[in-house]
Formats: C-alpha cells, sequence, structure tokens
C-alpha cells in the first residue's frame, strides 16, 4: 500500500501510527520526510506534525520567543494526542523530562496569571473557560493558585 491508495490515513491523527508504518515500507521516505519538514500537518516520510514540531523546539535558538512558540504547539500536538502531563509529554517527545517538566510549570503559571488577569477583568468563570479552552474546575483550580501566589509574595 502506499498514500496514493489511502491519503486520507495520512491526515487522520487518529491513525497516524498506521501511516508511519506504511512510510517505513516507501522508498521515497527520504525525500518525503525533506519535503514534509514545511508541512503542518500530515504523515510525510514517517514523520508525524508531533515529530516535525519537536524538531523545530529543537532547532530554535535556546531563549527566544521562537523556542517558546515551538514548545507551545509540542505541548498543544502532544496534548491532542493525549499526553497531557510532563512526563507524558517527555515521553511522547523523548525531549529531556526535566525541561519538559520545567518549560511546562513556566507555561502553567502564564496561563494561571491569564485566568487572573481576566477575572481581575471582570470575565466570569464561563467566560474565561470559554475564552482559554478550560473547565470550569480548571479555571477555579488556577484562580486559587494565582492566590496564593499572591499571598507567598506579599
Ligand atoms: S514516505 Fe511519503 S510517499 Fe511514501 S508512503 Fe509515506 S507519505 Fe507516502
Amino acid at each position: 500500500m502506499t498514500c496514493h491508495s489511502d491519503p486520507e490515513l495520512f491526515f487522520d491523527p487518529m491513525r497516524e501510527d498506521e501511516a508511519v508504518k506504511v512510510c517505513a515500507g516507501c522508498p521515497l521516505a527520504d525525500g518525503c520526510r525533506i519535503r514534509g519538514l514545511r508541512e503542518d500537518y500530515g504523515v510525510w516520510g514517517g514523520s508525524t506534525p508531533l515529530d516535525r514540531a519537536v524538531a523545530r523546539f529543537k532547532a530554535a535558538t535556546p531563549a527566544t520567543q521562537a523556542r517558546a512558540l515551538a514548545f507551545a504547539v509540542v505541548v498543544e500536538l502532544a496534548a491532542e494526542r493525549g499526553h497531557h502531563t510532563p512526563d507524558e509529554v517527555a515521553a511522547a517527545t523523548k525531549l529531556p523530562r526535566w525541561s519538559v517538566r520545567k518549560r511546562m510549570e513556566g507555561h502553567g503559571k502564564e496561563r494561571d496569571a491569564e485566568v487572573a488577569w481576566l477575572r481581575v477583568e471582570g470575565a466570569s468563570i464561563t467566560e474565561i473557560g470559554l475564552r482559554l479552552g478550560m473547565d470550569r474546575n480548571e479555571v477555579n483550580r488556577a484562580l486559587v493558585r494565582s492566590t496564593q501566589a499572591v499571598a507567598l509574595a506579599a
């Protein structure tokens, strides 16, 4: 089988493993992988969107905004594939666990601050949840954490 016989397989995030197996037996895989480096979607030469996001993150200069953005994409794609905790993301991406933990905790703090700021501006818990893609419990927990952080800093 090739990608020409079932093109949709290569753009279905739920069937990535199947597509990767097809690529493993394809004579075009090397060129296809290079071609896919520019693509955000689909399996190309056996590389998934998450593989490419990790490669972009590794290639970005340390301590730059581009690297932070690249990491945010890695976390988003990992979450879409069911990897939510730092340990799960590290296992799925083969990035160092300590690095993933540190970055995800930093990302969490930024999001807590965003939740607190929206609340100060008068947004309801439901509005905040809708705007940031969180459920009510997550919003409430973020508010508790940010209140505790302010109390500790005072
Ligand atoms: S390597 Fe490229 S051409 Fe070959 S099956 Fe995979 S996606 Fe298709």
